[in-house]
């Protein structure tokens, strides 16, 4: 078994304890993750803080191409960040699996690398000039989750440091590896210091956190653990962008036609087997429609391979940890109990592995947690409706406010729908389709701050205005 190591100051640095990371398709060790402590994150910090005071006077232009080039290293490591993700994380390298998730991550360094925030003039005449600069922030947290560890790692780190900060990342305890790989590849085209990856327990991420030395903390995460990150972050007064949980809604029009819309919501839904924060996870569908939106999903849901990531063929693969597999599995008992009629699948398999099938249920409504909370996994509720101002009422119910989308043939009235949706982000006949140039973010209690464009970019920096 492979021990990895953690990357400070541009060196490979051993730890005395390690964890396994475990396989979710198989149950074997993939590789040890060393085990930080409270020094090494001292460690980092140190470094980072060290490399700032000239990365931040670097050249716009040069920061731009050692942005552009880890674009390309990225790219020319694609296979092999791909297997080490499928293993450790359990998404299939097909599909909207792992080699589309580091193409992701190739996409987004790359549209990112060409951004730039140059000086604003505000004001320049008899008055005097008035001129708004950015400035980078410093040493960034940067703290991640398991969904899609190595995609979002980009989304925090390649624009930090484009901005002319420097970051210490801390991924998920259950895969660090793909970003452990990632940030030794960012260090070959970076100066030492600008990237360095600690990793170990939650623990790491509070310490994180309150560090007085790291000046900003970026977060994705579920909104409990973002309630913390920001009480912690308190006493240092520490910049934050939370992406936090959701439990995005779609709602299926009167005059949406079932046939061209079904391979939509289904991957809006199934996308990394629901464990997206943007995904579909409640589905209000018309009455008029209802049991052909059903019968339509539950075919497509019919012909999609669930397997082992790194066999060719599968198209979504096991739920990645124990925890969620068993949230996932209670969430749907607890809606069958109450009703809830299971179209296909809801009985996982005996065997190796953390397999859940992919799960419709339908006739269920809130008061379940299948649709009270975030499942995030694959397993659907739908609920019928009959007046559309009752499903954006329900749709809105919740203290949560990442996405939403409205299906429908009437692009006038899906739109005057999906604009009272409250959430960050809201697509029409579509779901969770998110891009390098637009903003990305929560509101309510899925965060605050976005990410990706330029308005992603600023959040990276503060405003300093200079009068002359
Ligand atoms: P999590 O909150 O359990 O863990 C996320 C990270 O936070 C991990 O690295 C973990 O080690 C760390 N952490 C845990 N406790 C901490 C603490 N007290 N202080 C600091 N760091 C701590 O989330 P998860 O289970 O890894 O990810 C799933 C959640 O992430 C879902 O709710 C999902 O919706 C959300 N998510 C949101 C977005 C978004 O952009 N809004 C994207 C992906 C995932």
């Amino acid at each position: 078994m492979q021990r990895w190591t953690l990357l400070i100051g541009g060196r490979k640095i051993e730890t005395e304890g390690y964890q396994d990371v475990i396989n979710p398709s198989t149950g074997g060790v993939v590789g040890g993750m060393p085990l930080a402590t409270a020094k090494h994150l001292d460690a980092a910090v140190a470094a980072a803080s060290k490399a700032f005071a000239t990365w931040k006077d670097v050249p716009d232009s040069d920061r731009a191409d050692a942005c552009r080039a880890i674009g390309d290293t990225i790219e020319s490591h694609a296979e092999e960040l791909s297997r080490l993700l499928t293993l450790e994380q359990g998404k299939p390298l097909n599909g909207l699996g792992s080699r589309f998730e580091i193409g992701g991550a190739v996409a987004w360094t790359r549209y990112t690398s060409g951004l730039s925030l140059p000086v604003e003039v505000l004001q320049d005449g008899a008055e005097g000039r008035v001129e708004l600069h950015r400035k980078p922030i410093g040493v960034v947290g940067s703290i991640t989750p398991w969904n899609w560890p190595v995609m979002i790692a980009c989304w925090h780190i390649i624009p930090a440091i484009r901005a002319g900060n420097t970051v210490v990342i801390k991924p998920s305890p259950l895969t660090p590896l793909s970003t452990i790989r990632l940030v030794e590849l960012l260090n070959e085209k970076l100066p030492p210091g600008v990237g360095n990856v600690v990793t170990g327990g939650n623990e790491i991420g509070s310490l994180m956190s309150a560090h007085p030395g790291i000046g900003k903390v970026t977060f994705t995460g579920s909104s409990a653990t973002g309630r913390k990150i920001m009480q912690n972050a308190a006493g240092t007064l520490k910049r934050l962008t939370l992406e936090l949980g959701g439990n995005d809604a779609g709602i299926v029009l009167p005059d949406a036609e079932p046939n061209k819309i079904v391979e939509g919501l289904f991957w809006g839904a199934f996308i990394n087997g629901g464990q997206t924060c943007a995904a579909l996870k409640r589905l209000y569908v018309h009455d008029s429609l209802y049991d052909k939106v059903c019968s339509e999903l539950t075919a497509y849901a019919k012909q999609v391979v669930v397997g082992d990531g790194l066999s060719e063929t599968s198209t979504l693969g096991p739920v990645q940890n124990r925890r969620q597999f068993d949230i996932v599995s209670t969430f749907v008992n607890e809606a069958r109990d109450k009703g809830g009629r299971v179209l296909i699948g809801g009985a996982p398999a005996d065997g190796p592995g953390y397999f859940y099938p992919v799960t419709l249920v339908a006739d269920v409504d809130h008061g379940c947690r299948l649709v009270d909370e975030e499942q995030f996994g694959p397993a659907l509720p739908i609920i019928r409706y009959n007046d559309v101002e009752d499903a954006i009422a329900k749709a809105n119910a919740t203290s949560m406010g990442l996405g939403g989308s409205v299906w429908g043939s009437d692009l006038g009235r899906a739109r005057s729908v999906a604009q009272r949706i409250e959430a960050g982000s809201v697509w029409i006949n579509k779901h969770g389709a998110i891009q390098p140039n637009a903003p990305f973010g929560g509101v309510k209690q899925s965060g605050f701050g976005v990410e990706f464009g330029v308005d992603g970019l600023k959040e990276f920096t503060t405003v300093q205005t200079v009068f002359v």
